[in-house]
């Protein structure tokens, strides 16, 4: 009841503006779609509850409180004229409180409690917002930042690399969004077909599997890119995940928006507020009317200028041969991927060690 009166009330005062939620059902109870609406709309938002919530809410807010501290809080004792006192279920209001003790105690009023019980479950009102949207005037020409994991999202067998670039464009220009495109794609790449991708812009950046490098990229692009400029974020990953609290951040406090693609539908509906979803394979198949507007594309992209990166070595180079040389034939390359799978299973080693031991430590206090 609570959460429809917020909805309701976010639709008849648009931001900027602040609201407060006394509750103890935030957590597990109103984040997930509150969350989501904060990615479209950011108002301030204060939260006090009595129960400090276990797991950490994702929820950006202003201040929060713990409930019987913020009563002890309190200034000069003024009185306020004007409370509305209302009945939900008999839809009666009234400001005298004498009037209201006696409707809640009346038999009317506890007739339509019985047959008419309140309804108490959250509807989400983001849940049935449809996944691909036509683009906003202002985000029509925004630029498109695109990251691409090649590892969970790879070619598929005898696709031509060439392709990529045209086939996203080409579906981002289907919901018309005709921004300049900016593309990096990580995996091992001494094993993509590295020509074909430079030669349509399209940035590479060596890295090796389960070890997402993605975060701090996106966290280094995010200073270049001033927070009221729209601009579109894009992840082709099946470990959105990953960064997904990092996103959600960039989502609520700036004028963000997200496409993702994945090679399969994820089973629960993330979080994370899209404008755009796409299925790999597909967004790359593209539909016949793409397929139209493919050679366009091709010849617009012209000189290449894409950049190869090596997070292994923080090595960067704007020449392929370069690039090649560094990951078949650099010593200190060769030993850096020796040694991260190394550091990588001492790491794992390290994490069960240190959750064993904490196990064994609250054990022996039960
Ligand atoms: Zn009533
Ligand atoms: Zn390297």
């Amino acid at each position: 009841m609570m959460y429809r009166d917020m909805v309701e009330w976010r639709g008849q005062n648009p931001p900027p503006a602040t609201m407060m939620i006394i509750s103890n059902k935030v957590r597990g109870v109103f984040d997930w779609d509150l969350l989501r609406l904060q990615q479209r709309t950011p108002y301030n938002l204060f939260l006090a509850y009595s129960v400090v919530p276990k797991v950490s809410i994702l929820l950006s807010t202003s201040e929060e409180w713990c409930w019987k501290s913020l009563l002890k809080l309190s200034g000069p004792h003024v009185a306020v004229q004007g409370a509305k006192l209302y009945c939900n279920s008999c839809n009666f209001d009234t400001q005298s409180l004498k009037k209201f003790k006696k409707h809640i105690w009346s038999y009317e009023h506890v007739r339509e409690e019985i047959i008419n019980p309140t309804y108490d479950k959250v509807v989400c009102v983001t849940e049935k917002w449809g996944k691909n949207y036509k683009a906003t005037p202002e985000f029509a020409t925004a630029k498109i930042q695109v990251w691409w994991d090649m590892t969970s999202c790879p070619l598929p067998e005898g696709y031509d690399a060439h392709r990529v670039r045209p086939s996203l464009e080409a579906a981002f220009k289907e919901l018309g969004y005709s921004g300049p495109v900016s593309i990096t794609a990580y995996g091992d790449h001494n094993h993509t077909p590295l020509q074909a991708l430079s030669s349509t812009g399209v940035h590479a950046l060596h890295c090796v599997p389960d070890l997402p490098d993605m975060a701090s990229v996106v966290e280094k692009w995010h200073y270049d890119n001033p927070p009221r400029a729209a601009t579109i974020m894009m992840v082709i990953s099946d470990h959105v995940d990953w960064i997904s609290h990092y996103l959600v951040e960039l989502l609520q406090e700036n004028n963000y928006k997200l496409f993702l693609a994945y090679s399969f539908r994820p089973s629960k509906t993330s979080f994370l507020l899209t404008s755009a979803e796409w299925l790999w394979e597909s967004l790359l198949a593209g539909s016949e009317q793409r397929r139209l507007v493919l050679h366009k594309c091709s010849s617009e992209s012209g000189e290449p200028t894409a950049t190869f990166n090596c997070s292994l070595c923080h090595f960067g180079t704007k020449s392929i041969d370069q690039f090649r040389n560094h990951l078949s034939t650099d010593k200190e390359h060769a030993k850096e991927e020796m040694r991260l799978p190394a550091v990588r299973k001492l790491n794992i080693k390290e994490n069960r060690r240190s959750r064993v031991a904490d196990f064994d430590r609250k054990g022996k206090r039960m």
